[in-house]
Parts: structure tokens; C-alpha cells; sequence
């Protein structure tokens, strides 16, 4: 999502004559897209902000974008008094008056109002991927996990009609896009905001429908609202991808209580089960904390069972990292960091065996890969499946030929815990 909030205000900007370098060094003016969702983002931000101080001299503007500038605000001007902008995303419509003021010699311009119902709406997005493209169809979130800065950082949640969502998929798939991926902090609680008030299974109904494409992917759904009408849509439309990222965060319902998630274990595992019982195989992927306030061994072990129960296909694991104004930074019983690492290194080995079975059993089958790159070093070319593998492999009888932006069929023939390894079948 942040990467596409960049690939958003970069295009806003050649829009108005500014043009993109390659290095920092080489640009007038640097405009640093920042996350805090954990400490150690956070922490990258400032040592970075310290290293383009050296260049600050030399007629250079540096603006701070995101959600650390959200959080910090104008604090980042006296932490780093050659910053001239600080925007959070919330901002980022008013972006071009602020470049403005910026060229009108001004020397401090902040963007920090949450009060909007605005979403970041430009046409001139420049995008990084030739072949997948990045839609924003909800931004913001109105949950409030007791771990999270993201309520405080994007404001609140504000979807975009479902008339400019299928305008956007059309003109990508004119340009010659055939992947689009519908983003949202919590894509599935998208609400139409137009007279026709489409809820997401049926927009992603309709996005799949538009010609030219062949994937459609979201991320990242919340399990409270994850509804089956969803799964009805995938089982209807091969061309929604057969992958669904649901971050469970936790196994022990008492966690999730805690953490203000708004679903149980049982109510989670029902939705899991819907995702098993679809009529293609459905990949379910996930996040995970470990180490949040008052997490016993017995929650953790909760939390490795569920690992053993859904057996996920792949899952971001973390260390609960306190943040600013969140309800749990002030929770008692906080985990010493060494048993943080500990739980985290636990998950870690338990969903590597997990994933080198799952992987495993995909030798011998034939899957459609969209071609992404190239591996010179190993004469590989390098494919994505549906369910979101990355599957290396040769293509033996199509020479040089670029492949890149093809749709090919691989057969699997070796697998390890993190990709697949085939042979295009021709
Ligand atoms: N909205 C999505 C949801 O609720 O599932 C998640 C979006 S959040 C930006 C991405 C992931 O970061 C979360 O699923 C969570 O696992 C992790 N995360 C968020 N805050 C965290 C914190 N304070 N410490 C550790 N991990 C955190
Ligand atoms: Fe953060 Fe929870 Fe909102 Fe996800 S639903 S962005 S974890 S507050």
C-alpha cells in the first residue's frame, strides 16, 4: 500500500513538471515515504533523515510522507530541521498546493488533517510494475486492535465508488495491464459509497469482468468481515486469483479479546473452512504477532496449533513492537524481548516445516505462471501462480524470446520452503 502511495504522489508530481532521478543525490527535492506500523520502521526513518542531512546544504528540499509524519508531525522539524514537508496520507489531495507553497519559497508546509472523506484519487499514478496494477479502492481503517497505529496514522475509513474503481481497471486494462490488485488496510470492508452501494464480493464480481484482465488479487482482508459471498465469488471466476490473505494475528480467542480483533477462534476457523471447502484450492496466507501483553505459553501454544490446524501456505510473523497511542502500550504483563524472539523463532520453524509439505505437494502439477523476470545467473525465468508462488523456471524451445508479461504453463518439478522450480510445458 505504501508502495503505492508512491507510485500515486511520483505521478502527481511529473504531472506537474517535476521529473523523476534515479538516486537521492541526484534530486532537487526528496520526498521520503515512511511506515511506523513497528519500532524499528520507525527508527529507520530518523537514522535516514540524519544520512540525507549531509546533502542539505546544497539547495535541496526534503519533505517527510506518511505515516511517521502522521504520527510525529511537526516534532520532525526539530528532529530534522532540513525537512520542509511533513504529509500524512490523508493529505496527500492537497498535495499539489503544498508543492506550491514549497515552490513559492516556503519554508515549513504540513499536511496532518485526519478529518477527510477524501480518498487519494489521481490519474496520473506512475506505475512501477508493467503487468500488475495497484488499485486503492478503501483507505483508512475504523477497527481500533489494541496493538495498532494504523487508526491514527490514516484517519478513518472511506471507500471510492465503484464507478471510478471499474474506470480505473479499464483504462488499465487499455494500457496493457492484465493483474490488478485491489488494496486496502481492510479491503473487504469496502462499502460503495454511490446509489448503486456495492459491497466487495460483488465490486470484485464486476472487476473481474473487465476485459483484458486476467487476475484480479486483494489484500489484506479482515476476518470479521470476510463474508462467504466472497469465497462464492472466487468459486464463480477463475480470474479472481485463488489466494486470500487473512492475518489471524493469534490462536487463543483470549488474545484476540484482547487485541480487540472482534472475532473468535471458532469464528475464524469458520471462515477457513468455507476458504478449504471452495471448489479450486484456495492458498491462506496470514500475519501473526507474537508476544503481545499478558500472552501466556498456553495462548502461544494456541496460536502454534492454529499454525497446525489451517497449515498456511506462507505467513508474516512479528514480534509485538509497542506503539504510540495504542491501548495496549499501557497493558500490563509485557514479554521480556528475548521471549518475543524466542515465540517468534518458534512460529518461524513450525510454518518452514509446514511450508516445505505444502510446497512439496505441488511436484508434478501443472500451474499458469504471469512471467515477472528473469534470473540471468541461473537461466530462470521467474513466474507467479495464482495462489501467489513464485515458481523458477526454464523454458527449453523458446529461445531468448522475452517471456516477461506472459502467461505460461509450468510443470512443478522440485520445491522448497519459499518457491517452486519447473519447466514450462510447450
Ligand atoms: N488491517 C489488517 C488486519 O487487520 O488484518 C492488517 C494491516 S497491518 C498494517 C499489517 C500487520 O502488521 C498486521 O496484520 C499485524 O500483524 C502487524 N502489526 C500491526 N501493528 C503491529 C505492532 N504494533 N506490533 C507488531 N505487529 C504489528
Ligand atoms: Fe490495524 Fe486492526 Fe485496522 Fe488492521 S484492522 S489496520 S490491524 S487497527
Amino acid at each position: 500500500m505504501n508502495a503505492h502511495d508512491s507510485e500515486k504522489v511520483v505521478g502527481t508530481l511529473i504531472s506537474r513538471g517535476y521529473a523523476q532521478v534515479e538516486t537521492p543525490e541526484a534530486a532537487g527535492l526528496v520526498l521520503y515515504n515512511t511506515c511506523s506500523i513497528r519500532d524499528k520502521a520507525e527508527q529507520k526513518v530518523f537514522h535516514r533523515l540524519q544520512q540525507f542531512k549531509r546533502d542539505a546544504g546544497k539547495g535541496k528540499i526534503f519533505g517527510v510522507l506518511g505515516c511517521v509524519a502522521q504520527q510525529e508531525g511537526e516534532k520532525i522539524f526539530e528532529k530534522a530541521p532540513h525537512v520542509s514537508l511533513v504529509a500524512g496520507s490523508a493529505s496527500y489531495t492537497k498535495l499539489p498546493e503544498m508543492l506550491v507553497q514549497l515552490e513559492q519559497g516556503n519554508r515549513r508546509v504540513t499536511g496532518l488533517s485526519l478529518d477527510t472523506d477524501e480518498t487519494f484519487e489521481t490519474p496520473f499514478t506512475r506505475r512501477d510494475n508493467p503487468h500488475r496494477a495497484y488499485i486503492t479502492i478503501i483507505e483508512g481503517c475504523d477497527k481500533s486492535c489494541a496493538y495498532c497505529v494504523v487508526p491514527f496514522t490514516r484517519g478513518p475509513e472511506r471507500s471510492r465508488t465503484s464507478a471510478s474503481v471499474l474506470e480505473e481497471g479499464q483504462r488499465l486494462a487499455d494500457a496493457g495491464y492484465t493483474e490488478i490488485q485491489l488494496l486496502g488496510q481492510n479491503v473487504n470492508s469496502y462499502g460503495d459509497p454511490s446509489a448503486a452501494g456495492w459491497d466487495f464480493a460483488t465490486l470484485l464480481a464486476h472487476v473481474a469482468g473487465i476485459p483484458g484482465i486476467r487476475r484480479v488479487r486483494f489484500t489484506t482482508s479482515h476476518p470479521r468481515d470476510f463474508i462467504k459471498p466472497i469465497v462464492d465469488a472466487i468459486d464463480a471466476d477463475p480470474v479472481l486469483c485463488d489466494h486470500v490473505h487473512l492475518p489471524v494475528q493469534s490462536g487463543s480467542s483470549r488474545m484476540l479479546s484482547a487485541m480487540d480483533r472482534l472475532y473468535t477462534r471458532d469464528e475464524y476457523m469458520r471462515r477457513i473452512e468455507w476458504l478449504k471447502n471452495a471448489r479450486r484450492k484456495i492458498a491462506i496466507t496470514t500475519d501473526i504477532i507474537v508476544g503481545f501483553p499478558g500472552e501466556t505459553e498456553a495462548d502461544f501454544n494456541d496460536t502454534l496449533a492454529l499454525l497446525d490446524e489451517v497449515e498456511y501456505d506462507s505467513l508474516f510473523s512479528f514480534k509485538y513492537s509497542p506503539r504510540p497511542n495504542t491501548a495496549a502500550l499501557t497493558m500490563g504483563d509485557q514479554i521480556p524481548e528475548e521471549e518475543k524472539t524466542r515465540r517468534l523463532t518458534i512460529v518461524q520453524e513450525r510454518q518452514r516445516a509446514i511450508q516445505i509439505r505444502r510446497n512439496a505437494a505441488t511436484i508434478g502439477t501443472v500451474q499458469e505462471v504471469l512471467v515477472e523476470g528473469r534470473n540471468q545467473a541461473l537461466g530462470q525465468w521467474i513466474g507467479r501462480t495464482s495462489q501467489n508462488r513464485t515458481l523458477n523456471f526454464v523454458a527449453d524451445g523458446v529461445g531468448d524470446e522475452q517471456l516477461i508479461g506472459r502467461y505460461l504453463d509450468v510443470r512443478v518439478t522440485r520445491a522448497g520452503p519459499n518457491s517452486l522450480v519447473g519447466e514450462s510445458v510447450m
